[in-house]
């Protein structure tokens, strides 16, 4: 795969740190080759920020985390559906993604895995193969929700795309309590994947659409 094929570039984001989780490096790359990247998070999760925080402090810490990504202000969507709602509100959800659509018409979208097993994780990505099922669709992994994932994609990164990931979730000093955002853990995760095709680090994706 070069990303250059692809210069406007869609993540969907059930809650605010997923996209970085899933996908921060690749973020970091496309942005870095002069690609549009557009950062659609779907909840703040006000109800579930630990004590001695702002109810609304994911939605400052999205913007520091994006930011050092290198995503501009006005590319970051932020909604606030209720954590665990999804579901019940994927009406809702398919037609705000289906606004995002027609207003950006990206030619390439990440979104979580269909394999997540996250309730809200799974909503963005059944709603999400609806709307946007007439573009390139790859699904970022996230082990811990994945009960399979099919390695189909790998998007290799320089140390700088990760160094990136690793700043965009040291935003998030919410979650930092979150064994999964630790530093060690990003930095492995992507040596490890990368083994597989014989580089140094990489993100990988499941294959949805591909339309070239
Ligand atoms: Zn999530």
């Amino acid at each position: 795969m070069t990303v250059e094929l692809f210069s406007n570039v869609l993540v969907l984001a059930p809650h605010t740190d997923d996209g970085e989780l899933g996908c921060g490096g690749t973020m970091a790359r496309f942005v870095e080759q002069g690609a549009r990247v557009t950062y659609a998070a779907f909840s703040i999760a006000t109800r579930s920020v630990p004590d001695g925080f702002p109810r609304d402090i994911l939605a400052t810490e999205v913007r520091h985390a994006t930011t050092a990504i290198g995503i501009p202000e006005d590319d970051l969507r932020v909604f606030d559906f209720e954590v665990r709602t999804f579901p019940a509100n994927r009406q809702e959800i398919l037609e705000r993604l289906i606004e995002i659509q027609s207003d950006l018409q990206p030619d390439l979208v990440l979104m979580p895995s269909l394999n997540d097993l996250h309730q809200d994780h799974q909503t963005i990505a059944q709603e999400g193969l609806r709307a946007f099922k007439r573009t390139t669709l790859l699904g970022y992994e996230i082990p811990w929700n994945n009960i399979t994932f099919n390695h189909q994609v790998y998007v290799t990164l320089e140390r700088r795309h990760i160094d990136k990931k690793v700043a965009a979730l040291l935003c998030y000093q919410s979650q930092q309590h979150r064994n999964y955002a630790r530093e060690d853990y990003v930095r492995n995760l992507a040596f490890t994947r990368a083994i597989d095709v014989g580089r140094d680090l990489a993100e990988v994706f499941e294959l949805y659409r591909w339309v070239v």
